[in-house]
C-alpha cells in the first residue's frame, strides 16, 4: 500500500545518492517532495502584445531586426538596445547594465526576452535574454529553490513522477466544512495547481489553499500541544461579575468594542484554574491601561494581590498616579515600589505587601528582581512588554503560586507574528481607537527647513498647545544624548526668548528631578519639553499636541511610532514633525511610512518589510516557524482565521470521530509526537 510517508527512495531513479541529495533540501518522504513548493513561476508563454498591459512582466519571442546598439555612460553603466519583430509588430528592447549580452545578439537571429512592458511607448525594459527558442514553451513554469546537490530539472521531474504515482493516495487534511466555507481545493488539486498550473490564476488558487492548510495545521499542532500542557496548577480568581460590571460603569467613558472583547478574554482566563499567559497588544492610545485596571479590580475584589511592572520609574509613577484616581473609593490599595524610596520606606512597603495590606503593587522590574514577598499574588501585569526579556517574563510567572500573567505591549509586532513569536502565549488585540480621536498629522521636513517647523510650533503654542521635542539619539552614548538634549534645550529656550517656557528631561536626572519636570509639564507651567527618548513610553499629557523629532532618521520605525504616540491623546488635532535628511532609500521609506500611516500595525508591517523579518525577531531561537507558502506578514488575516478555526475544531466534541477527519487525526498524532521528542 502506497503512502505519502514512503521514502523518496521508492521513486524510479532515486538511489542512495539521490536520497542523500534530496535530504539536503529537507526532502525525505513523498509528502516532503510534494509539499516542496515552487518559490515562483516563470511565465514563458509569449505575450500577446495586443492585450498586454502597461508595466506587465512579459515574455517576447521574435527576430532581431536592427543592429544592437551599446552605449556606455557613467561608471559601469550601459544601455543595450535593438528592435525586435514580434509577429506583425516591431518593438524596442532595452537592457541596462548587461553589456556582455551584445555578443549573443545578431541581426536576424531569433531570441526570447523577459521584461517589463511599456504599453505607451511599445517597448520592453528587459532583464533576461535567451537565444534557445526552446525556453519559450507553453509552460507556466514552476521554479524551485534548489542547491548544488539538486538541480531544477531533476526536482521537477521527480515531483511530476511522485504526483503521477501517488495522486490516488493523497488524503485531504482540511475538514470539509472549512474547505467549503473558504472554497478551498482538495489536497490533490491543490498540489497539482502548485506544481503544474496552466496560468497565474490556477497557481494563485492553489497557493491560497496551500497557505491556509499550512497555517491551519501549524495552529492545530500548537494548540493541541498547549492544551495538553495546560495542567490545573493555576489560581482560580473568582471575582463577582456584578461588582466588576459596576466598576466598569463607573469609569466615565464607554469601552470600545475591542476593549470589551479583550476584557472578556482576560476575565475568562482569570476564572480558569490554570495560569493565564496572555499578551495584550494595542496601539499607543488604544486604552490598554483601563483594560488592565479592570483585570486588577477583578483580581483584588476576589481576594488576591496584583502587581504592575513598568519599564521606567517615570512610567511606574504615572501609572500609580492615574490608577489612584481610577481606584478611588475601592478596596484597591496601591503601593509604589521604586528605587527612589528611602531604605526605611522600602522596608515598610515590603512589609505591607507581605501582610497583604497593599494589594496593588506598582513598580519597575525591581518588583521581581528584588526579594519582594507577596501575601497572595494573583495577577502580574507587565506594561510595554517588549522592554522585558524572556527571563524576566519567566521569573514573573514563577512568583508565588503561579499568578496569572498579562503582558501589555504597544510594540507593533504584527499580531500574527506575535501569535508565532510568543507561541507560548494567548494574544488579545485592541484594534480600535476610542471614538473621536483625530489621526495625528505627520510632516517630514528636511533639516534646512527647520525654521518652518519651529515657526509652526510657535503658532501652535500661541493657540495653547504643548509640545515635546525629541533630541537626536546617539547610539551607545548616553552622555552624548544628554549633551544633545541640553544643547537643544538651550537653543530652544533662546529661540522662544521667554515667550514660552521650555523644560528638559533626560536619563541622567534623578527620579525627583524627572518627577518635578513632568509635573510642571502636566500643570502647563512648561509649554515645551525637550527630551531624550526617555519619554518614549507611556507618558500621557492630552494637552501635548505637537511632537518634533530631531534626526528622525536615526530612529527605527517602531520607535518613531512609539514616540508619536505621546501626542494625539486628546480631542485636539495633533502633529508630528520629523526633521531628517535620510541618506539611504530605506531611511527615506521610513519617513514616508510615518507620513502615510498612523496605524501601528501597518507601520510594523512596513518595518518588517524594510528590515526583513529575521531582524525583527532577532534570531531563529524565537521559534518562529518557517512557513513554506504562507507569508505571516502578507497573509495576516488568513493566519488569524486559521488560528480561530483550529481552536474551534479542537473545542468541538468528537471531531476526531468524523470519518472525513481521520487523515487530520493521523497527521496530528504524527506531529505531536515529533514535537515532544525535539
Ligand atoms: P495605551 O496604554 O494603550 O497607550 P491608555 O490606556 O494610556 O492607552 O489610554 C489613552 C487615553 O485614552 C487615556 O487618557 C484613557 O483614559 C483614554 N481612554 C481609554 N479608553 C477609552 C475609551 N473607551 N473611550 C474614551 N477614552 C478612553
Ligand atoms: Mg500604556
Amino acid at each position: 500500500m502506497k503512502s505519502l510517508q514512503d521514502s523518496v527512495g521508492n521513486l524510479k531513479g532515486v538511489g542512495k545518492k539521490r536520497v542523500a541529495d534530496l535530504a539536503t533540501l529537507g526532502i525525505d518522504t513523498i509528502e516532503d517532495l510534494l509539499t516542496y513548493y515552487p518559490s515562483r513561476y516563470n511565465d514563458l508563454r509569449p505575450a500577446d502584445l495586443t492585450t498586454a498591459k502597461d508595466k506587465q512582466k512579459i515574455t517576447l519571442h521574435g527576430r532581431v531586426v536592427s543592429e544592437p546598439l551599446l552605449t556606455h555612460f557613467g561608471y559601469r553603466r550601459s544601455r543595450l538596445s535593438f528592435r525586435l519583430q514580434v509577429d506583425q509588430e516591431v518593438v524596442m528592447v532595452t537592457f541596462f547594465n548587461q553589456p556582455y549580452l551584445v555578443k549573443q545578439l545578431q541581426l536576424d537571429s531569433q531570441v526570447t526576452v523577459l521584461g517589463k512592458w511599456d504599453a505607451r511607448r511599445r517597448q520592453v525594459t528587459a532583464n533576461r535574454l535567451t537565444t534557445a527558442a526552446l525556453e519559450a514553451s507553453n509552460d507556466f513554469g514552476a521554479v524551485y529553490p534548489v542547491n548544488k546537490h539538486v538541480k531544477q530539472g531533476m526536482l521537477r521531474s521527480l515531483i511530476r513522477q511522485a504526483y503521477e504515482e501517488y495522486q490516488n493516495v493523497i488524503p485531504t487534511l482540511l475538514p470539509q466544512t472549512l474547505r467549503q466555507r473558504y472554497r478551498l481545493l482538495d489536497r490533490r488539486q491543490m498540489l497539482a495547481g502548485m506544481h503544474f498550473p496552466k496560468d497565474a490564476g490556477q497557481a494563485q488558487t492553489a497557493r491560497r489553499t496551500a497557505a491556509y492548510e499550512e497555517f491551519f495545521l501549524f495552529q492545530l499542532r500548537l494548540q493541541a500541544i498547549r492544551q495538553a500542557q495546560r495542567q490545573e496548577d493555576g489560581l482560580r480568581i473568582l471575582y463577582h461579575n456584578d461588582e466588576v460590571k459596576e466598576f466598569i460603569r463607573g469609569i466615565g467613558f464607554e469601552l470600545t468594542n475591542a476593549q470589551k472583547r479583550v476584557v472578556n478574554e482576560i476575565c475568562a482566563d482569570l476564572r480558569r484554574p490554570y495560569q493565564m499567559n496572555r499578551l495584550l497588544q494595542g496601539d499607543v492610545g488604544s486604552g490598554k491601561t483601563i483594560v488592565a485596571a479592570i483585570a486588577i479590580y477583578a483580581t483584588i475584589t476576589a481576594g488576591y494581590q496584583a502587581a504592575l511592572m513598568a519599564p521606567t520609574e517615570i512610567l511606574a509613577a504615572q501609572h500609580a498616579e492615574k490608577l489612584a484616581k481610577v481606584f478611588e473609593n475601592t478596596p484597591v490599595h496601591i503601593g509604589l515600589l521604586t528605587g527612589s524610596l528611602t531604605a526605611k520606606q522600602h522596608a515598610q512597603l515590603r512589609d505591607a505587601i507581605k501582610r497583604g495590606d497593599v494589594n496593588l503593587i506598582i513598580g519597575t522590574h525591581a518588583l521581581i528582581q528584588e526579594d519582594v514577598e507577596y501575601a497572595n499574588l494573583g495577577l502580574a501585569i507587565t506594561d510595554e512588554q517588549h522592554r522585558f526579556g524572556v527571563n524576566q517574563r519567566q521569573q514573573l510567572r514563577e512568583k508565588g503560586d503561579h499568578p496569572d500573567v498579562l503582558a501589555m505591549t504597544a510594540t507593533p509586532i504584527p499580531r500574527t507574528l506575535a501569535i508565532t513569536a510568543y507561541g507560548e502565549m494567548d494574544v488579545s488585540v485592541i484594534d480600535e481607537l476610542p471614538a473621536g480621536r483625530k489621526p495625528i498629522k505627520t510632516k517630514w521636513f528636511k533639516v534646512d527647513k527647520q525654521n518652518e517647523a519651529l515657526h509652526f510650533l510657535r503658532e501652535q503654542l500661541a493657540a495653547g498647545a504643548q509640545a515635546y521635542v525629541v533630541s537626536p539619539l546617539i547610539e551607545e552614548s548616553e552622555a552624548l544624548d544628554v549633551q544633545n538634549a541640553t544643547d537643544l534645550y538651550e537653543q530652544l529656550a533662546k529661540y522662544f526668548g521667554g515667550d514660552y517656557q521650555v523644560g528638559l528631561l533626560h536619563g541622567r536626572m534623578s527620579g525627583d528631578e524627572k518627577d518635578q519636570v513632568m509635573r510642571e509639564f502636566q500643570e502647563k507651567k512648561l509649554q515645551v519639553l525637550v527630551s531624550t527618548t526617555v519619554i518614549e513610553v507611556g507618558v500621557d499629557n492630552p494637552n501635548a499636541t505637537v511632537m518634533i523629532i530631531y534626526n528622525a532618521d536615526r530612529f527605527g520605525l517602531a520607535q518613531l511610532h512609539q514616540l508619536r504616540g505621546r501626542v494625539g491623546r486628546g480631542d485636539r488635532q495633533s502633529y508630528c514633525l520629523l526633521l531628517a535628511d535620510p541618506k539611504t532609500d530605506e531611511g527615506k521609506a521610513r519617513m514616508q511610512t510615518m507620513v502615510e500611516t498612523n496605524d501601528g500595525f501597518k507601520v510594523a508591517e512596513k518595518d518588517l518589510e524594510l528590515r526583513g523579518s529575521g531582524d525583527v525577531l532577532g534570531n531563529k531561537q524565537s521559534g518562529l516557524p518557517d512557513f513554506k507558502v504562507g507569508d505571516p506578514v502578507g497573509d495576516i488575516k488568513m493566519l488569524q482565521i486559521a488560528r480561530n478555526d483550529a481552536e474551534q475544531l479542537l473545542k468541538t466534541p468528537h471531531w476526531d470521530d468524523v470519518d472525513d477527519n481521520q487523515p487530520l487525526v493521523l497527521y496530528l498524532k504524527r506531529h505531536q509526537l515529533e514535537t515532544h521528542f525535539d
